[in-house]
This record gives C-alpha cells, sequence and structure tokens, in this order.
C-alpha cells in the first residue's frame, strides 16, 4: 500500500539534492521540498486538523501550492486545488460543499478569499502564503514555523482513503467534487508514467493550473519518479516561456491545444528551443491533425502523445506515438492497466466502428462525487461484473477494427442538419487543416429548414486574410455538402475554460440566444 506523500520522502531519500521544483522564485530540492511539506503538516496537526478533513488551495502555480498538497496528505487530510481565477461565490460553494476546515491562498487573492469565507461556518483557519503584514492573518511563515515538527511515525491513514477533491464544471453549472484516493492517483501516475517512459532525468515544463487534473498530475508523477518540474504560471506570452525549454533542458512539455495553437502562430521558433524535448503531450480537448504535422516539424526529436482522458478517471487512453503517421485522429488505446469499450444507450458493448458511449474501467475510476449521490449514480454504474462499478464518460466515441478509439463528440454536442447527425470534430479537424485557421469551433444554429444550420466560429492566425468564401471552399472539396458549413464568422478570440478549453456550450447558447451558461 502506498500513500502519494511515501513518495516525496521516498525522492527526497534517493536523491535529497535533485532540483524538485523550478519556479519563478524558487528552485528547490527534494530535501527541501520534502522538509517544507512536513512542516507544513506539522502546522496544520497543531492547529486541530483532523484525519480526513479538507484544505483548499486557491494559489497560482507556486512552490507552496506544491507544499501545500504534500503537507495536507503528509498530515493525514484530503486537499483540493481551486484555480485562482474563482471568483468570491463559486469558492464559497466550493468550501461549503467539501466543509474545508482551512483555506490557502496568496495575498493577492486574500479579498476574494475572505469574501468567501464570510459565507463558510466550517472554516477554522486561513493560511496566507505571502502575507505582508498581520492584519492579512496568520502568514506561512508563522504557520509553518509555529508549531513543533510533526514526530516521525507511521502514515496517518491507509491507501483507500480520500487524497484530493478535483472541482469540475457541471452542466448544471453547480461544480462537482471528483474524490480520488490515494490509491486511485498512484496507480493513474503509475499508469500514465509507464507509457511516456518517464525517467528521474526527466525534466518537465507545466504552465497548466495545478487546479486542473493535467497540471496537477505533472507534479505528482514527476515527485513518483523524482524528477524536476518546472512549474510557470501562464502561457499568455510563449515567447518568455519557450526559452526555458533550453535553458532548463526539458525533457517534457505537456500541451493543450491553445498552447499548441500560439506555439504555431509565432514569426520565429528558434529550433535550440526543441532540442531536449523527448516528448509532447496533448489532451482535454484533441489537436487537429494539421496542427501535430506542424509541431512534429518543429520538435522533430519529440514523440507525441495524443491522449484522452476526463477528471473522473485522470486520463483514458493514449495513442502510442508509433501509429500517429497511420491514425493522426485516434486518441489511441487504453492506459496500461485499464479498458476502455463503447457500449449503446443500455450499456451493452457495441461492434467494431460503431458509435456509442465510451465505458472505462479501471483502478483510476474516481470514488463518485463528493456530496453528490445523483450525479455520482450517473457516472457510474454497473459493470461486467456485479461486484464493480464503472465510469460511463458521456463521450461518444468509436473504435475500429484494430482497438483504436475516435472521439466523435460529446453526447451533448451532436449536430442534427438536414436529418443528418453531424460530429462538429470532424468539420473542426477539416477546418483546422486550412492555413490561416489558428482556432475553430463549429455550433448548430437553429433553422427552420434545416433543423440546426452549421455556423463555424474562426479565429485567423495573425498574418492570414481567409475571407469565408475560401473557408467555404475548403470545406466543400473535403466534407459532404450536409457536412459543410456556410455560416462563417471570424473572431479574435473564443470563449476558453480557466483551463484552455474552447467554450463550445457558451457558443451554442449565443446561436439560440439563450443566456450564456456559467463555466
Ligand atoms: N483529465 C484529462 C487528462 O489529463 C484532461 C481533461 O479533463 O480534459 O487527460
Amino acid at each position: 500500500m502506498i500513500r502519494f506523500e511515501s513518495l516525496l520522502a521516498r525522492a527526497a531519500r534517493r536523491d535529497p539534492s535533485r532540483i524538485a521544483l523550478v519556479t519563478q522564485h524558487v528552485r528547490a530540492t527534494y530535501a527541501d521540498f520534502d522538509a517544507a511539506a512536513s512542516r507544513f503538516a506539522a502546522g496544520l496537526v497543531g492547529s486541530g486538523f483532523a484525519h480526513g478533513e479538507r484544505c483548499v488551495i486557491l494559489a497560482d502555480n507556486r512552490f507552496e501550492t506544491a507544499v501545500a498538497i504534500f503537507g495536507t496528505l503528509r498530515a493525514g487530510g484530503i486537499f483540493s486545488v481551486i484555480n485562482p481565477m474563482t471568483k468570491a461565490d463559486k469558492l464559497a460553494f466550493v468550501l461549503n460543499d467539501c466543509e474545508a476546515a482551512v483555506l490557502v491562498t496568496q495575498a493577492s487573492l486574500l479579498g476574494v478569499a475572505r469574501n468567501a469565507a464570510k459565507q463558510v461556518p466550517s472554516l477554522r483557519r486561513i493560511v496566507v502564503i505571502d502575507a505582508v503584514d498581520e492584519a492579512d492573518g496568520p502568514s506561512w511563515h508563522a504557520f509553518m514555523t509555529g508549531a513543533a515538527d510533526l514526530a516521525p511515525g507511521p502514515p496517518r491513514g491507509i491507501d483507500i482513503d480520500l487524497a484530493m477533491l478535483v472541482y469540475t464544471s457541471g452542466s448544471t453549472g453547480r461544480p462537482k467534487g471528483v474524490m480520488m484516493t490515494h490509491r486511485n492517483m498512484v496507480f493513474a501516475a503509475t499508469s500514465i508514467t509507464t507509457y511516456l517512459e518517464s525517467r528521474s532525468d526527466d525534466v518537465v515544463l507545466s504552465v497548466l493550473p495545478l487546479a486542473f487534473d493535467y497540471g496537477l498530475y505533472q507534479l505528482l508523477m514527476c515527485v513518483m519518479c523524482g524528477s524536476t518540474l518546472v512549474l510557470e504560471r501562464s502561457f499568455a506570452f510563449p515567447q518568455n516561456i519557450l526559452p526555458l525549454l533550453s535553458s532548463e533542458g526539458v525533457t517534457g512539455f505537456p500541451l493543450v491545444p491553445t498552447m499548441a495553437a500560439l506555439i504555431l502562430q509565432l514569426r520565429s521558433f528558434d529550433p535550440a528551443w526543441a532540442r531536449s524535448v523527448r516528448y509532447l503531450t496533448n489532451t482535454a480537448a484533441a489537436l487537429p491533425p494539421a496542427h501535430i504535422a506542424r509541431l512534429r516539424s518543429l520538435f522533430s526529436h519529440a514523440r507525441v502523445f495524443s491522449m484522452y482522458g476526463q477528471t473522473e478517471s485522470k486520463r483514458c487512453t493514449y495513442l502510442p506515438p508509433e501509429q500517429l503517421e497511420q491514425r493522426p485522429d485516434s486518441v489511441g488505446i487504453a492506459i496500461p492497466g485499464t479498458e476502455v469499450w463503447v457500449a449503446d444507450d443500455d450499456g451493452k458493448p457495441v461492434a467494431a466502428n460503431v458509435i456509442g458511449e465510451l465505458v472505462v474501467r479501471g483502478g483510476h475510476v474516481m470514488q463518485g462525487y463528493w456530496n453528490n449521490e445523483e450525479a455520482t449514480r450517473r457516472a457510474l454504474r454497473p459493470g461486467r461484473y456485479p461486484w464493480e462499478k464503472v465510469l460511463h464518460t458521456g463521450d461518444l466515441f468509436r473504435i475500429d477494427d484494430e482497438g483504436y478509439c475516435y472521439f466523435v463528440a460529446r453526447k451533448d454536442d451532436m449536430i442534427k442538419s438536414r436529418g443528418e447527425k453531424v460530429s462538429p470534430k470532424e468539420i473542426e479537424n477539416v477546418l483546422y487543416a486550412l492555413p490561416g485557421v489558428s482556432e475553430a469551433i463549429v455550433v448548430g444554429v437553429p433553422d427552420a429548414m434545416l433543423g440546426q444550420a452549421l455556423k463555424a466560429f474562426i479565429v485567423r492566425s495573425a498574418d492570414s486574410s481567409i475571407s469565408a468564401r475560401d473557408v467555404i471552399a475548403h470545406c466543400a472539396a473535403r466534407l459532404e455538402d450536409f457536412m459543410t458549413p456556410r455560416l462563417i464568422e471570424f473572431r479574435d478570440a473564443l470563449p476558453k475554460t480557466s483551463t484552455g478549453k474552447i467554450r463550445r456550450a457558451a457558443l451554442q447558447a449565443e446561436v439560440e440566444n439563450r443566456e450564456i451558461p456559467p463555466e
């Protein structure tokens, strides 16, 4: 049995002077990181924090966020990292939902934190990472040094204890806390580091928020392998971030499609940046095949992993890079040690190439949504065997004759046009292949004749002047007539979630003249 915090202690024992974390202000060794996590745990325990209590962390990607994550686990607690852009009401909802005992935040977010805290009776303490004066409340420093060191002893719990809650936006607008045990996390991190062939001499550069499981696992997986994480806060200015690839000798670089689009738009790309990178990964939304090809030519030594996942099981599938040439639009096979299949509306497996819902089975599947039995019942349903539940993803897939998976659409994103079912993804892949298209999304506009008419929202790359006619001609040459969008609108930017996904639901609501749903 392994609890996740023991992996930090193990890394510190094996190679105490190895750099664990590099941030703008800190270069911390594994010994530093481990000692800081223990001090944070001592602070929590000293303030009466009980086994299984929740510590919510509202902070940027920084050293202290990582310390609070591992410190909470070491104290026997459950952590939840919340995106620092979260507003007070949503934060209050989350704090109340999980009945948080402690909130860790930073001075710049104290206003939001205090506004939320007023509405949360369970909250006993706010710890402010960089408190500037006493009035800001108990500072990080005081918290870390105030309590006696945690006595070495047995771990404060076992591996089936909950370790974290990851809040994801629900379709109703009410966030849902995905419950993951230590065992879930160790399993998922082992499976992913197996196919990435991660090593202790890897250096991973991550700009993804630690509140997003894709970002969080960069930290967890580096700790598991004893490798180095270079943690940045944003990719808004890629020219400032990409030089880190060469200066830090980065070997692994996780991307989401928006980041790829920003890289591909750069006027100049220094080949030195790509030299040490041995793998790129993409998840959250599919990378258009045209972008994959261009990324591969920039990062010519790197293996590119197209992946698909959901917070509810962390990751579901990955495409072995050797398959990329042959099936650039596939997200591959189940991650090691797990199974996936496609089921019909009654939950029965369907034949190859038939579209249905993707179902996932494995040690990475969540325990359910915190405090939300109804949503849990919908997602986790009886599986192949009476003693277990499997995850119903709500995503439509097909699996080809050789067992490779293809994302078709979110169940509720399918468009019905001229009586035909249309997958917006298929059209978007074609749009991305048109030079000058930086980002694209297709939605269905209510139409008396067609049911839904296809509309494409497009962001042009900086130097492009493609017109609506160019777009329609390009699609008409490659897609069936009923799949060719006739309504084209160019925008400077598309609405995004805090994790960088284009907000399809917001654009869909806009064309239907409905109120834009919350993220
Ligand atoms: N959990 C997913 C992954 O890491 C990302 C997502 O939820 O979009 O693959």
